[in-house]
């Protein structure tokens, strides 16, 4: 139970002992020859707390020259073969909880529990892709065919993948899908995010500390243009990509303009997730859940709730109970286990959200602040925020950040709601909170989400049994941490043998 500091103690004790463990001096992050640092900004202090050099167009050439080289060799070891390196590897990440928890804290500026989740998260993904590995790729799959003749098919990977990903999950994102590409026999080229490299450069050591060999596992840093270079590279075999729908679309025009291989896209992106409140609905509960939903990990997972649609006769009760849970909210250093909302992840990010409330106010929605404490001035924090719209369609984008919009809805205007909700085009989460079973299943059958959550917190997935990812403007799927994400790695290779020659 991460809400017991009992539980979190022991860890923060480890924590301090890690408190000095200095980045810029390891040596993946440091300039082979020359090049300029970037550094790595805490997002509560504004302080440097490490930094990277980004690869050049020859590094990244090489790269992949050497992945390309490495590959046959990858996949001829097999499933097993690659399973236990990728327990291996989860072993190690385990065993070096502190090191990566305080990364974590520092680059991101995750809170304890949420930093917690995330190494876990990256542990999971590597055992249950590990595990994927020993069933999809050991002995081939014999099919039914004529008599004499038989048939078998056999999965391989498809060759190098660019796994690219985003700071906001920069453990969790960067380690899964770098796994299932792994684990399907690719060589991984790895491009985190530039916010948040030092997380990715530490587990990309522990996996080659684990026996994963260096050329099969690279780290290639660097911002958007080094991951526009290594996808436009016509060797990449595919891209398994975690980000903004822009950049999904952008990697997308890449790939369809070189020519040589024609690359895969598994993107998984943005939302602009809706939670539906009844008035059958617990108030209590759909208090706590819309509080945790909208400002937990400061509202930067992609789950989380950006829309609550409010039953009309109901919403005045409602956004008075939601109000007191809201200015009881803690915002503050994320290290603190009493703090609720922790800092954005960067000024970039801060302007753009204020840009947005500014805009919305200037346009009269009545919006809601809460007051930023003094320890919040040096940070990138934006004041947790609710504003009153009249529609979802009057948001064009997602606004990643804790801001909680709410839409008042008629009674019976149940199925006007959903259109509004799919008509924005993304589809990665939906919540409802209503305890009549009609109401459930006319949402279930509508609404074009991928994760649908019903009558708890819109937030969370659980490797092996919650597979998480959207649909639409939300990600192309398969869904991470399911039965059918390592597949879309692999290929498929049938041989047909004539029994009776
Ligand atoms: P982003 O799109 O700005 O960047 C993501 C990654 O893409 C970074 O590593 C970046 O350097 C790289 N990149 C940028 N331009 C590129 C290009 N032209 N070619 C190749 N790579 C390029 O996203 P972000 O701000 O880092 O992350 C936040 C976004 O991620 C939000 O939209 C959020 O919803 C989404 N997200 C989605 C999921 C999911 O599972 N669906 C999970 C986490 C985050």
């Amino acid at each position: 139970d991460l809400a017991d500091p009992l539980v979190l103690a022991p860890l923060r004790e480890e924590l301090e002992e890690w408190s000095h463990d200095d980045p810029l001096a390891r040596p993946t992050l440091r300039a082979q020859r020359g090049g300029k640092m970037h550094p790595v900004c805490s997002p509560f202090s504004g302080k440097e707390v490490g930094g990277w050099v980004s690869a050049t167009d020859k590094d990244i050439d090489l790269a992949i020259a050497r992945a390309v080289a490495a590959q046959p060799m990858w996949d001829a070891r097999g499933g097993e073969g690659r399973a236990q390196l990728l327990i291996k590897a989860a072993d190690l990440l385990e065993d070096n909880m502190a090191r990566l928890l305080d990364l974590c804290q520092r680059e991101a500026g995750k809170s304890l529990p949420d930093a917690v989740l995330e190494v876990r998260e990256a542990v999971d993904f590597l055992r249950y892709y590990a595990c994927e590995a020993r069933m999809l790729f050991g002995a081939p799959q014999p099919l039914p065919g004529p008599t004499g003749e038989t048939n078998l098919l056999r999965l391989h990977g498809r060759g190098v993948f660019a796994c690219i990903s985003p700071w906001n999950f920069p453990l969790a994102i960067f380690m899964g899908p770098a796994a299932a590409a792994l684990a399907a026999g690719n060589c991984v080229l790895a491009k985190p995010a530039e916010q948040t490299p030092l997380i990715a450069a530490l587990a990309i050591d522990l996996c080659h500390e684990a026996g994963i060999p260096k050329d099969v596992l690279q780290f290639v840093p660097g911002d958007g243009k080094v991951g526009a270079a290594i996808t436009s590279d016509p060797r990449i075999a595919g891209v398994a990509f975690t980000g903004s729908t822009g950049t999904a679309h952008a990697i997308n025009r890449t790939l369809a303009q070189r020519d040589g291989l024609i690359g895969t896209l598994i993107a998984e992106t943005g939302g602009q997730n809706a939670m539906i409140v009844d008035s059958s609905a617990l108030p209590e509960q759909v208090t706590r859940d819309v509080i945790a939903s909208a400002f937990q990990s400061a509202g930067q997972r992609c789950s989380a709730l950006r829309v609550l649609f409010l039953q009309s006769d109901i919403a005045d009760t409602m956004l008075e109970m939601m109000k007191g849970a809201f200015d009881a909210m803690v915002v503050g250093d994320p290290k603190d286990l009493a703090t609720d909302v922790g800092p954005v992840i960067d000024q970039e990010a801060k302007d753009k959200l204020e840009a947005h409330v500014a805009e919305m106010a200037e346009e009269g929605f009545p919006v809601t602040r809460l007051p930023l404490p003094v320890n919040c001035k040096d940070g990138h924090f934006v004041a947790p925020t609710i504003i009153e719209i009249s529609s979802i369609l009057d948001l064009d984008e997602e606004h990643f950040g804790p801001i909680l919009h709410v839409v008042r809805y008629p009674v019976g205007k149940l199925r006007q709601v959903i259109d509004n909700i799919n008509a924005t085009g993304y589809g990665l989460t939906m919540g409802l909170h209503s305890r009549i079973e009609e109401t459930r299943k006319f949402v279930e059958a509508h609404a074009k989400v991928g994760n649908f959550y019903v009558n708890r917190n819109q937030i969370g997935a659980v490797v092996g049994s919650q597979p998480f990812g959207g649909e639409g403007l939300s990600g192309t799927g398969p869904k991470a941490g399911g039965p059918h994400y390592v597949t879309r790695f692999a290929t498929e290779r049938v041989t047909t043998i004539d029994t009776t020659a």
